[in-house]
């Protein structure tokens, strides 16, 4: 039916609304709410669909159906692999390579403690070998989470503290199981599952991660990645190690069939890791940046402003270096 239904819909809809509207009740109750719990740990009754997935109000305007869209969807060119991809050494290796190329011009350790205009960009204080550390930029990126940047910008902008502070984020927390594959039926080919709320399985799904990444695991085992609501933030659950695992292989037991020996269990807690981009999202960020071009030259990065993906965020990286060139490329100074 779905291709049926006229476009539509309110300013800022929330997710839960947008499929309710294109696929029905159900579809929303159960399909929106895995998609959105898997993902960011959030909730689609808060979050706005054009900030979550702005894709899928594209394929409602250009095709008037989401499932045309997505059918229509060109192959993906020139990305470095196809499919899910990862990092060999872990996701942390990709800032560790930046830092290296930056060599001893990257002060890892010296974390910003203040910013102050000055005449012609910013005075960064900074904690460092001695009590009071300054230096002078012509501009700044602050690529931090959105409280991070809230607390430095408190003293020069009101209204972007007030905004920035008003992102809440999702706790994650991670379970990774690993097992003896020749013992276990499940086969464990494919991506993993999502299991909406109303499954009542009490995490929020897995991968299969080494069957996505052979590399993860030895021969013969193998190794899921159970992901739960996590602790602390404003959607928290808190658990200990042991209940998180013990829920895991509850779950992954009633989802694949019993048989599973585990030889491993490691918990990881992510906590206030995933911005939530609720309601009114976009107008309030677009508010934040118009905020920003009263101060000197400073922009922001993160999974904050546009989508919590790496690549959005790689993408957000690159808005900020070339939204500061632009800037002073129009100064007066540069003409
Ligand atoms: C468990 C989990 C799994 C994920 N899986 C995927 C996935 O499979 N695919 C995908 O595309 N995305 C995934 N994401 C999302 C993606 O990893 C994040 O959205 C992205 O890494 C966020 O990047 P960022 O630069 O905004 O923030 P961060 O990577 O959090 O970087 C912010 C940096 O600021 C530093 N910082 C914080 N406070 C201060 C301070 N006061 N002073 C100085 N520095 C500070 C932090 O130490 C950190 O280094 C996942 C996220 C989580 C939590």
């Amino acid at each position: 039916m779905e291709p049926f239904i006229r476009r539509g819909g309110v300013e800022e809809e929330t997710v839960h609304a947008f499929f309710r509207r294109r696929f029905g009740e159900e579809a929303a109750r159960i399909l929106a709410d895995a998609m959105v719990a898997g993902s960011s740990g959030g909730w689609p009754q808060q979050l706005e669909v054009d900030s979550f997935q702005p894709l899928l109000r594209q394929w409602e305007q250009q095709h008037g159906s989401v499932l045309a869209g997505l059918l229509r969807q060109p192959a993906v060119r020139g990305a470095p692999f196809s499919g899910p991809g990862t990092l060999a050494d872990g996701m942390d290796s990709l800032p560790h390579a930046l830092a290296a190329d930056l060599g001893d011009r990257f002060h890892g350790g010296s974390p910003v403690e203040a910013l102050e205009p000055a005449d012609e960009g910013w005075k960064v204080h900074y904690r460092g070998a001695y009590a009071s550390n300054t230096i002078e930029v012509d501009g700044i990126i602050l690529a931090l989470p959105a409280p991070a940047c809230a607390a430095l910008l408190a003293p020069v902008s009101d209204r972007s503290r007030a905004i920035l502070e008003s992102i809440p984020y999702a706790s994650l927390s991670l379970v990774q199981i690993g097992y003896d594959a020749r013992k276990w039926r499940a086969s464990a080919r494919g991506f993993g599952f999502l299991a909406p709320r109303s499954e009542k399985l009490g995490v929020l799904g897995a991968i299969w991660s080494s069957s996505l990444f052979p590399f993860r695991a030895p021969p013969q085992h193998g190794l899921a990645t159970v992901f739960l609501a996590g602790k602390g933030g404003p959607y928290g659950d808190p658990y200990s190690d042991k209940i998180l695992v013990e829920r895991s292989l509850d779950a992954m037991r009633k989802v694949h069939g019993p048989g599973l020996e585990v030889e491993l269990a490691l918990v990881g807690r992510a906590p206030a890791a995933i911005p939530q981009a609720t309601r009114g999202h976009r107008r309030r960020i677009d508010r934040l940046q118009h905020d920003l071009c009263s101060l000197p030259a400073l922009a922001l990065s993160g999974s904050y402003l546009d989508g919590i993906s790496l690549e959005s965020c790689v993408r957000s990286g690159q808005d900020a270096v070339v939204g500061l060139l632009d800037r002073w490329k129009s100064s007066p100074e540069a003409n």
